[in-house]
């Protein structure tokens, strides 16, 4: 379970997460939409503390990612132990951002020898079977720059994946793709749906959202203004603004 408490970040004198609270439970999905500047990317990264909240804490099964308490203080851990805690965070980002110089399964054994010292024999094996899953078997030789945008984002999602992540984090993880490509990439975030991978995913991809989210969130300037299941925040939002929101989208 992820559970974000009073979240706040500011950029200069802008807030941009206002006291945001927000709970994913295990094996559940949530799929954040709202306008563009409306917080969404700076609400994941401060899941995993790529970016550092001004305030509030963000628990992953109960334990706070990036801090640790002190007598009865709360601190920010040290960089080895936030290494650690983000392990839990798979996250997969809007660009694609694969190691150019490392073959397929060259960046998918990375991080699991590199941060978890796994063995390089156990970590190709592993990657192998990801690839599998993610349909890519037979392109583990190849490099990023030899595949389309759409095997790019699976090779990262087995990438993310790697790691055992307790939630995966997508930032509109097909918004630099080619339409034609989308599909391949949202069929396997619905597979690991179907697998009950927990995840929070910002998209902007709305059918797709009703169909795997079990919860729909609608932030606007910073703060959540509805959340609720995708039947009733699409068919009969609360929020005129909501429903504003889908009108422009759909
Ligand atoms: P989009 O749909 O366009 O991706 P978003 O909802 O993801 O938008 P964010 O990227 O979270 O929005 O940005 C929210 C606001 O914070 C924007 O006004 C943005 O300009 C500002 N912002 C984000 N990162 C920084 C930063 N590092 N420094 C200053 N301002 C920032
Ligand atoms: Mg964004």
């Amino acid at each position: 379970m992820v559970r974000l408490i009073q979240i706040s970040k500011a950029f200069g004198d802008v807030a941009v997460l206002d006291r945001v609270d927000l709970t994913v439970p295990a094996g559940t999905v949530t799929c954040v939409v709202g306008p563009s500047g409306s917080g969404k990317s700076t609400l994941l990264r401060c899941v995993n503390r790529l970016e550092r909240p001004d305030s509030g804490a963000v628990l992953i099964d109960g334990q706070p990612v990036g801090l640790i308490r002190r007598g009865n203080r709360v601190i920010e851990a040290p960089p080895r132990l936030l290494a650690r805690h983000r392990t839990a965070v798979g996250m997969v980002f809007q660009a694609l951002n694969l190691f150019p110089h490392l073959t397929v399964l060259e960046n998918i054994v990375e991080a699991p020898v590199a941060v978890q010292r796994a063995s390089r024999a156990d970590a190709r094996a592993r990657a192998r079977e990801l690839l599998q899953r993610v349909g890519l078997a037979h392109k583990e030789r190849s490099y990023p720059r030899e595949l389309s945008g759409g095997e790019q984002q699976r090779v990262a999602i087995a990438r993310a994946l790697a790691l055992r992540p307790k939630v995966m984090l997508f930032d509109e993880p097909t918004s630099a793709l080619d339409p034609e490509l989308v599909g391949e990439v949202l069929s396997v975030v619905r597979d690991l749906a179907a697998g009950g991978m927990t995840m929070l995913i910002v998209t902007h991809e709305l059918r797709f959202a009703a169909e795997v989210a079990d919860e729909i969130v609608f932030i606007d300037r910073g703060r959540i203004v509805e959340q609720g299941p995708p039947a009733t925040m699409l068919g009969s939002p609360r929020e005129e603004r909501t429903a504003r929101f889908f009108a422009t989208i759909q």
